[in-house]
């Protein structure tokens, strides 16, 4: 079952100077052809596209792009003076960057344009928003917000992401094709030579091409392609370093005959509720040499088969991008008006990306929910957690999107390496990665903006649109009902030519609303679209696993621990009655025994002893094939969930009969 066509974030069109004479107008498309993605409630829409590309420097003061970079500059020259109107905003939220790393320079700008106060040394009282380059645990922090989540870094290794798709792909196949078929090295070699030799037996004229990653490997480091299982490097490096082996994509889609992939921005706003927003623009990065398929010959070839920046930037061939639509990194939105204006359907693209962004996040986060409570249990005041992902993602050349990498600490760097003359190297600043990234990172705190939620918290209506005031000729973003943020589509399904909601940077400031206390009127729209719980219906499915963590974490017993004792499995099949005649008690404490010596012989995490979740998974598949044979798998896992939720709010309700008798 796949949902239905999820609708695109509007686009923002970069590639004016690039089009030919006499191609279609682009990026109109996405948002004017269909219904449009509608915003957060609460937000005011801005045709930040066609306004800050048609009228860019007219228009001229949006904190984005090259008027943005002006206004950057301004805050940079004169970082405590305020213009006219600003004096009426509320007080800063206080944001604590001193852990902040590369992202440090993307940050403070986009402070600046927020006129939130930065603590570049950190702050004896508690700040609201901790903003860390590398994890969770960089500060010791019992309230407020932090930008990381506990144990995303390890979520999203190699291994660990390949093992939570795998049991997504096992529990539904065709939802989850857009993960090429992987194993896992040294432990899966046997499997891999197996499969491989079974699939070609199947079909001769299969030559397939594979590629291995180190785990826990970036930039590129230590991959290679083999087009024989028989040629993994098995000396050293395998037995000490893990590995991911995955089919390689051969038929990628090209651009300037160039292989290319998309970086995408995702925000992990929250994760019980489950909350996701994607940014509308991303990076694509390029490689150096022009394409071929894979040969014997060209496979060593990185330059021509791996996209990473880091890599790509040592080749002759690559270009510093000066703009946004040219050079070896560009913006995706360059890209798919270049598509758009080829005929290509981009609002399915964006419709397949959204939907593999989701069901990436929902293969996730019964992992991240074990981390969660294990390093901030129900009760303890805080912080909460927020993250922005960069999902890395290939396009093949059907448009078909394909799931490369989700990384945990995507580079917010807003700058390059440049050799002036020979020899000589100076940090540049990077448009394009300026253009991203700071939208990205200033949206992200515009969104979790805690004095926003305390204002929300406190009107009890929801607050008016800070809608129609530049009202202006746009075609596109639709009125957009508060409540469900969905509206505005005409019978056709066609978004009404509505008025756009315009915050236009000339008209602001005479046209702000009586009372008006968002600074976000000062700022362009939201580049981050929210598609979690606004499309939850079509894919609540598939939060199966979900579940099944959440049974796991009900019987972790002592707080603090990821991992599960024997008592604590043996209370579990006890309490959910999965135990009989043919089932005993000590057939359970076996299956425990058996199940999580294997997993931890894997050498994952040798910190705790008792059994993983990924264990515990497993462990319940068993259950559910014994229990429910003929049933596929999906169905025998769905059941056994019911049974268990069932047979355990039965015990909560005598216990409750109890509690009172
Ligand atoms: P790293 O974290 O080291 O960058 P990635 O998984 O992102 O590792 O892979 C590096 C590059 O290799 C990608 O950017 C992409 O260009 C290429 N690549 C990775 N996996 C595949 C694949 N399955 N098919 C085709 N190309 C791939």
């Amino acid at each position: 079952m796949e949902p239905a066509g999820l609708e695109p974030p509007e686009m923002e069109p970069t590639c004016e100077a690039e089009e030919p004479p006499g191609s279609p107008s682009l990026p109109a498309e996405a948002p004017q052809d269909g219904p449009v993605a509608a915003d957060p409630p609460g937000e005011g829409e801005l045709p930040a596209a066609p306004c800050r590309e048609r009228e860019r420097g007219r228009c001229g003061t949006g904190p984005q792009g090259s008027a943005g970079r002006a206004a950057r500059g301004r805050a940079r020259r004169a970082p405590g003076r305020r213009s006219g109107g600003e004096s009426a905003r509320r007080p800063g939220v206080t944001v604590d960057s001193s852990k902040a790393k590369t992202s440090l320079e993307a940050l403070k700008i986009s402070l600046r344009q927020l006129r939130w106060k930065e603590f570049p040394f950190g702050r004896r009282l508690p700040c609201d928003i901790y903003w860390h380059g590398v994890s969770f645990h960089d500060n010791n922090i019992f309230s407020g917000q932090v930008n990381k989540f506990p144990g995303m870094m390890e979520t999203v290794r190699k291994i660990t992401l390949s093992r939570a798709m795998r049991t997504m792909q096992d529990l539904f196949p065709l939802e989850y094709n857009f993960y090429p078929r992987s194993w896992i090295l040294p432990e899966e070699l046997p499997l891999f030579v197996a499969e491989v030799r079974m699939l070609k037996d199947r079909n001769p004229s299969w030559k397939p091409t594979f590629i291995v990653k180190p785990d826990g490997g970036c930039q590129g480091d230590g991959i290679y392609l083999i087009k024989d299982p028989s040629d993994i490097r098995l000396t050293g490096s395998i037995q000490s370093r893990p590995a991911v082996v995955q089919e390689y994509i051969c038929k990628p889609l090209l651009v300037d005959k160039l292989k290319f992939d998309i970086r995408l921005y995702v925000l992990l706003k929250s994760l019980e509720p489950l909350e996701i927003y994607i940014a509308k623009d991303g990076l694509s990065r390029f490689c150096t040499e022009p394409y071929q398929e894979p040969t014997l010959k060209n496979l060593h070839q990185v330059f021509m088969h791996l996209t990473n920046y880091s890599l790509n930037i040592h080749s002759g061939n690559f270009i510093h991008s000066d703009s946004v639509n040219t050079g070896s990194k560009r913006t995706f939105s360059s890209i798919l008006c270049r598509l758009s204006s080829r005929g290509a359907d981009v609002k399915k693209l964006w419709s397949d990306i959204i939907s593999l962004v989701i069901k990436t996040i929902i293969a996730l986060t019964p992992e991240l929910k074990v981390y969660y409570q294990s390093d901030i249990p129900a009760g303890k005041p805080g912080p909460t957690c927020f993250q922005i992902l960069g999902f890395d993602i290939l396009l093949m050349k059907n448009l078909k999107p394909i799931l490369l990498e989700v990384n945990a600490n995507p580079s917010m760097r807003i700058e390059h390496e440049q050799e002036l003359s020979p020899g000589v190297f100076e940090n540049v600043p990077s448009p394009v990665d300026e253009e991203v990234k700071v939208a990205v990172i200033r949206d992200t705190l515009r969104l979790v903006d805690p004095q926003k939620k305390k204002r929300k918290d406190t009107h009890v209506t929801v607050p008016p649109e800070p809608q129609l005031r530049g009202v202006h000729e746009h075609p596109g973003p639709q009125e957009v009902s508060p409540r469900q943020g969905l509206g505005g589509v005409s019978s056709e399904g066609l978004p009404k030519p509505t008025p756009c909601a315009v915050v236009c940077c000339r008209c602001q400031s005479a046209e702000q609303e009586a009372g008006e206390e968002l600074p976000e009127a000062a700022l362009p729209s939201l580049c981050l679209k929210q598609v979690f719980p606004k499309y939850a219906k079509q894919f609540s499915y598939l939060r199966l696993v979900d579940r099944v963590a959440a049974l796991f974490i009900r019987f972790l017993g002592v707080k603090g621990t990821t991992k599960l004792g024997p008592t604590g499995f043996r209370t579990f099949i006890r309490n959910c009655k999965l135990s009989n005649s043919n089932f005993s008690m000590a057939a359970v404490d076996i299956l425990y025994i058996d199940i999580t010596r294997r997993w931890n012989s894997m050498g994952i995490d040798h910190k705790e002893s008792g059994m993983c979740l990924q264990a515990f998974v497993e462990a319940f598949f068993c259950l559910a094939q014994r229990k429910y044979k003929s049933l596929p798998l999906h169905d025998q896992v769905a059941s056994l969930i019911e049974l268990c939720e069932c047979r355990l709010a039965a015990l909560r309700g005598k216990r409750l009969v109890w509690g009172c008798g």
